[in-house]
């Protein structure tokens, strides 16, 4: 059952059963039915002019560049890979520390996957990995802000503009996040993102691609919709009349629609507020793991301010499982972020071997992700964190 009530000046729709408490969920507000039903009335639901609102209301907190939106972060990712046109035996370098479609989206554009380390601390891709994994068919770099915190950009952008390759950012976990100051879209040549309910906000489904130049931006738009050409002088076929339009590449249809905008659009409104309360949460974690040394907290990378979407505790490895079960009685459902990438059989048959990564393999053999969502109330996370400390003890 859910309801309609007042919360933090917003009227929030208010789960009142008592399901068990999952890793990660959505915060719909009565603004957000509204913004729906309107949009359910007007003259679009499809692509139209609230997605041209919602990029533009994106590129607010994404450093001002153009955004295109997409269906999914899976594919944002997809377009950004069709945007390098990238050809069988290219190879992009990314972390094996994150969701299956950063890498899966390259295989299906062909490319070869290499995976680098990640750094111990963060999780995030190790600069000096990347460097190392770096080969003549390299065509790009892919890093992921995995929790939210962003990856070491000042050092990803010198590795990659020294190889001349750009820097994908998978930002599906972090938009809202900056370093040095400057957001997250800012720093990589494209950024993904995703609004997945567990993500920092939800349209349902839906991604973005941030693009900083014009090439990767037409060629993106031109990917999400069919590859079609609208613009007469585009055009290569001459003559054929005003309802002509046409396709000299393969795109597929990866829009978002107008309905999915309405809810970003009025997600967005409250990104700040969303991003205030997650670090809330994390403090108050942090507040009560700090002192237990078999603990380690979530990393931060010096000079950024993360956008945490999880709450990613790394723990004594042999302990793991009994937590997890421990958390699951008092029906607490956490997760594990994430098996690395090539673990799963579809790279076991493609012949990538264990060990390849020793960093991501022990970060994924200790780690587990605490329940963190904006409606989780503060009773509820020292509830979970005394489950923790009970059960490690
Ligand atoms: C969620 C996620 C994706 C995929 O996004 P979807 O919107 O679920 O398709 C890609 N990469 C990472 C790191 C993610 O967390």
């Amino acid at each position: 059952m859910a309801q309609l009530g007042r919360h933090q000046g917003h009227t929030q729709v208010i789960v009142t059963d008592s399901r068990p408490t999952p890793y990660g969920r959505q915060s719909i507000s009565q603004e957000d039915v509204e913004a729906v039903a309107q949009q359910l009335v007007s003259d679009w639901l499809t692509t139209g002019p609230s997605v041209e609102s919602f990029e533009q209301d994106l590129g607010d907190v994404t450093g001002g560049h153009p955004v295109v939106a997409v269906s999914s972060g899976t594919a944002a990712l997809h377009c950004a890979y069709a945007a390098l046109s990238l050809n069988e035996g290219d190879e992009i370098i990314t972390s094996p520390i994150t969701f299956i479609s950063t890498a899966a989206t390259a295989i299906k554009e062909g490319a070869r996957v290499i995976f680098a380390d990640v750094d111990e601390l963060t999780g995030n891709l190790d600069a000096q990995s990347a460097q190392d994994a770096i080969s003549p068919r390299t065509r790009a770099i892919v890093a992921i802000d995995f929790a939210g915190n962003p990856a070491d950009y000042r050092e990803l952008q010198k590795v990659a503009s020294d190889a001349r390759i750009p820097l994908i950012a998978d930002a599906s976990h972090s938009l809202g996040a900056s370093l040095d100051s400057r957001p997250v879209g800012d720093w990589a040549d494209m950024t993904t993102l995703s609004f997945f309910p567990t993500k920092n906000i939800a349209t349902g489904e839906g991604g973005a691609v941030v693009c900083k130049n014009r090439e990767y931006l037409e060629r993106v738009q031109g990917f999400r919709s069919h590859g079609l050409v609208r613009l007469p002088e585009k055009q290569e076929l001459k003559g054929e009349g005003p309802w002509h339009q046409e396709v000299q590449e393969f795109g597929l249809n990866y829009r978002l629609t107008d309905i999915q905008a309405a809810l970003g659009r009025s997600q967005l409104e409250r990104l700040q507020h969303f991003l205030q309360r997650r670090q809330e949460i994390v403090d108050r974690y942090n507040a009560v793991f700090a002192s237990n040394p078999s603990l380690r907290l979530p990393g931060v990378t010096p000079g950024a301010k993360p956008a945490w979407h999880l709450y990613p505790l790394r723990v004594p490895s042999d302990k793991r499982l009994r937590l997890y079960e421990e958390l699951r009685k008092h029906s607490v459902l956490a997760q594990v972020n994430y098996l690395p990438v090539y673990w799963h059989p579809v790279f076991q048959k493609m012949g990538y071997p264990r060990g390849l990564c020793p960093n991501a393999e022990a970060s994924y053999k200790g780690e587990i992700s605490l329940p963190l969502y904006v409606d989780l109330k503060d009773g509820e996370v020292d509830r979970i964190a005394q489950i923790v400390l009970e059960a490690l003890r």
